[in-house]
């Protein structure tokens, strides 16, 4: 078996952040390196898939619950609008190759896609 990934770890108790949100399959904490003012990841229990593409394939009820849990941080931590990004690729940018979610909200930085 490979390492635990970090957002495993993150769950386990092993390295501290504080979850802030969970459901069944899903649950929530802060990015470390906010990039808006509402920075917040959204991520699987399990670590079976690598990205969104595979989660989708795979289980496509747990994107959908991704989605939801989303949507209720963005109401109580951004007002309700929020832009939800997932890097797909470490060329696009994916660091962590357990799928996750950014909710980016509350004054997104200029220059970004749709400004
Ligand atoms: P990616 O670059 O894979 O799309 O996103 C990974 C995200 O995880 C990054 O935005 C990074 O700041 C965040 N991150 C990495 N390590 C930790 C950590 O230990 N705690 C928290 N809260 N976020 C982390």
């Amino acid at each position: 078996m490979s390492e635990p990934s970090i957002f495993t770890r993150i769950l386990r108790g092993e390295i501290p952040s504080e979850i802030i949100a969970e459901t069944e399959n899903v649950f929530a904490i802060r990015d470390i390196a906010p990039q808006a003012p509402v920075h917040l990841l959204v991520i699987p229990k399990t670590e079976q898939y690598r990205n969104v593409v595979e989660l989708a394939a795979g289980a496509p009820a747990i994107l959908a619950e991704m989605v939801a849990l989303a949507n209720t941080l963005a109401a109580e931590h951004t007002g309700g609008d929020f832009r939800l990004v997932f890097n797909t690729g470490a060329e696009a940018g994916q660091t962590v190759f357990h799928v996750h979610a950014h909710v980016l909200g509350g004054g997104l930085p200029e220059g970004t896609l749709g400004d």
